[in-house]
């Protein structure tokens, strides 16, 4: 493992004059679930890591203010577990944290360190885009809000400046008959790596049937950036649920995925588990809906 220098600073602000000069070689550590196996890999070779992982009062909660609510950057998965918030309508929320590595990993890693890995198999980046997401960006100089469709640029590329820290991740609660579905799949039953995962949130129309909005997210819709399925989303939009419907959508979902291969599965099988995780988190959506068994 490569040598660096931690420096703490004693609060947030402090941390983010420390960040102002906007130098490269200063990263952020929050709980360090991600980032010090990739330093002991000597994937990454920080200089200085720069720790907020103190800074609980100003980043860690979850609140709920009219239809918004807001997650702090240092909020935990555990927290998301254990919050009374994700039971109803966003249990998806619940269902990405429960598949969610082991109780010693959900206890420490935190929304913002998953949000700013920016990789190809984290779970809560489908979870958040599905719910059209924002993140409060700030520094020295302000603060900035920025959707999370337009975060993620590249494999752990974002559009983050060095002199930024992510403080806050936002979203709507889904209007009236809305629900939300998550699926992954991955080689084990604990300390999942996803092989797919697929989030979507479903509104339907009065009548209960008719698709008013579907928001498809992948951790890779083309190449290994996490995205949401337009196309797929846009083929869903004014049609009933029904089988003839979930068909057309899995072909569409198909030809606009190109998903790699690697040791964990070939591109070919991704895509067919993505299309049977379609059907799946569409119908689930659509019973809870329609409160059908
Ligand atoms: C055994 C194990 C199992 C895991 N299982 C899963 C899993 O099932 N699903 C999953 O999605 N992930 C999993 N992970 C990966 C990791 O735990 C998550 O990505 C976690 O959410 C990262 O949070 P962290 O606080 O540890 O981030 P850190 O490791 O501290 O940081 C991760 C990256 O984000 C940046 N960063 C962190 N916070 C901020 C911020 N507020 N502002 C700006 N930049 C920031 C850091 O610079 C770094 O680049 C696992 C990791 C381990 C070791």
């Amino acid at each position: 493992m490569s040598s660096f220098d931690l420096h703490s600073p004693g609060d947030l602000d402090a941390a983010l004059r420390f960040l102002e000069k906007g130098d490269r070689s200063v990263t952020v550590i929050a709980s360090g679930t991600d980032l010090i196996p990739r330093i002991r890999k000597r994937q990454v070779s920080p200089s200085i890591l720069l720790d907020i992982s103190s800074f609980t009062e100003d980043l860690r909660y979850i609140r709920q203010s009219d239809a918004v609510v807001r997650l702090g950057a240092l909020t935990t998965v555990t927290d998301l577990l254990e919050s009374p918030l994700f039971e109803g309508t966003l249990s998806m929320v619940r269902e990405a944290a429960t598949l969610f590595g082991a109780p010693q990993v959900r206890n420490v890693a935190t929304v913002g360190g998953n949000v700013c890995s920016a990789s190809s198999s984290e779970d809560l980046i489908p979870v958040f885009l599905a719910l059209d997401s924002s993140l409060k960006l700030i520094s020295a100089g302000g603060e900035r809000t920025v959707p999370l469709r337009d975060f993620v640029v590249g494999k752990r590329e974002t559009v983050m400046k060095p002199s930024e820290i992510l403080s806050e991740v936002s979203f709507r609660i889904p209007e009236g008959n809305s629900w939300t579905a998550y699926e992954k799949l991955g080689r084990r039953n604990i300390l999942i790596i996803a092989i797919v995962n697929e989030a979507l949130c479903l509104t339907l129309d009065d009548d209960l049937e008719t698709i008013r909005s579907a928001r498809v997210a992948l951790n890779r819709v083309s190449g290994k950036v996490p995205a949401l399925a337009a196309r797929t989303n846009e083929f869903l939009r004014g049609r009933r649920v029904s089988d003839e419907t979930i068909a057309g959508a899995q072909e569409v979902l198909a030809s606009e995925l190109s998903l790699t291969s690697d040791f964990r599965g070939s591109g070919p099988y991704r895509t067919e588990l993505a299309q049977v995780y379609l059907k799946r988190i569409l119908e689930r959506c659509s019973r809870r809906i329609g409160r059908r068994p």
